[in-house]
């Protein structure tokens, strides 16, 4: 099959094998995949990750095979595929919370294999890895089966691919992360797909007020359209968290960092009104630090919230985010700044590394 691979150097479009699934795992043909910054990451270097490997993490499609011992899956369903494969039989996917999943976290992820330890996919007989369990940039992807979630089959298979990261991470942030109580006023900081997913989410949790803060002035447009009600349009040389608390001098009682900078995380806490939660959505290159003020956040009984994931439990809420989409309450079309064929992976990196796009589909 064909399969954009990244070796630590180039991006390419290649040729992939693909081995049947096994035991626990499906086979779908992939609908669309999403291009996100946690593919930057791994271009710029920026995480280590086990190279080479077929690259992308967001994405939906079609079962088209199931391995043996599969029950939830049948051919033919509709799937979103998720990048956390909960294993829901260790401790954290025991207490409900399986985007901290052990498997996940000490296999799948650092060694860029399945469950037992190994790649389904090769190129001239060398394994090549998985990215995050899924590697959605390829026509198919063979994923352990709770990292397919199905959803309804009405819903439009391209536009769901976008559930199964931003949206899933920027809602979850709300509902799961910062259990966002209604009434509360939130400020997020970055609108690209995540940052316009987490202002989706407050929007849906019935903020008060929803402060959109952003370097591009068309993004906060955009934010406006999905449920901002204010603006702050980032220039150089101004106090951020200051601008912040005076266009919403009742407090900030969520601050979302969505970028991920160390800039942004302590701007995020600066920003807090009395009582309130920073939350860190996005995701620095590894090994950095932020600095707060502990007697300021003691003082003020202010947290700072770390979340994986959107904290989402895959299997509960992405089948409901796509209910959402489905009535009309998520907006998800108005984030896709174009859809593109699998060949142009790397020029729709490059946009999205420049700023030029927002959400781009990669359509194999
Ligand atoms: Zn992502
Ligand atoms: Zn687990």
């Amino acid at each position: 099959m064909k399969a954009v691979t990244f070796d630590g150097t180039n991006v390419a479009v290649s040729d992939v094998d693909l081995a049947e699934p096994r035991h626990g795992e499906v086979r779908v043909q992939v609908s669309a995949a999403g291009v996100c910054h946690s593919d930057l990451h791994v271009i710029r270097g920026e995480w280590a990750v086990p190279l080479p490997l077929v690259m992308g993490h967001e994405g939906s499609g079609i079962v088209d095979a199931v391995g043996e011992g599969v029950t939830t899956l049948s051919v033919g369903d509709h799937v979103v595929l998720s990048w956390v494969p909960n294993c829901g039989k260790c401790r954290y996917c025991l207490l409900g919370r399986p985007a901290q999943c052990e498997l996940v976290a000490s296999v799948v992820a650092p060694n860029g294999v399945l469950y037992d330890g190994t790649s389904r996919l090769s190129k001239d007989g060398k394994p090549i890895h998985h990215y995050l369990g899924v590697s959605s940039f390829a026509e198919m992807v063979v994923v352990p089966e709770s990292g397919a979630i199905k959803v309804r089959s009405d819903a439009p298979l391209d536009v769901i691919a976008l559930v199964g990261c931003a949206v899933a991470t920027g809602v979850g942030a709300v509902r799961n992360t910062a259990h966002f109580v209604p009434g509360s006023t939130a400020a997020v900081i970055g609108c690209g797909g995540v940052g316009l997913s987490v202002i989706q989410g407050a929007r849906l949790e019935k903020a008060s007020a929803i402060l959109a803060v952003d370097v591009a002035a068309d993004k906060l447009e955009l934010a406006q359209k999905l449920g901002a009600t204010h603006t702050l349009l980032v220039t150089p040389g101004m106090n951020v968290p200051e601008a912040m608390k005076a266009i919403i001098p009742e407090g900030l009682d969520y601050v979302f960092d969505a970028i991920g900078k160390i800039m942004t995380t302590e701007q995020s806490i600066q920003a807090l009104g009395l009582g309130g939660s920073a939350v860190v959505v996005g995701l620095p290159p590894t090994g950095q630090s932020a600095q707060f003020d502990p007697l300021v956040l003691a003082e003020a009984d202010q947290r700072i919230l770390g979340c994986n994931y959107g904290s989402t439990v895959p299997q509960r809420d992405i089948p409901r985010l796509v209910d959402e989409l489905m009535s009309g309450d998520l907006d998800l079309e108005s984030m896709i700044s174009a859809r593109r064929p699998l060949d142009e992976a790397e020029s729709a990196l490059a946009d999205l590394n420049s700023g030029a796009a927002l959400r781009q589909l990669l359509l194999p």
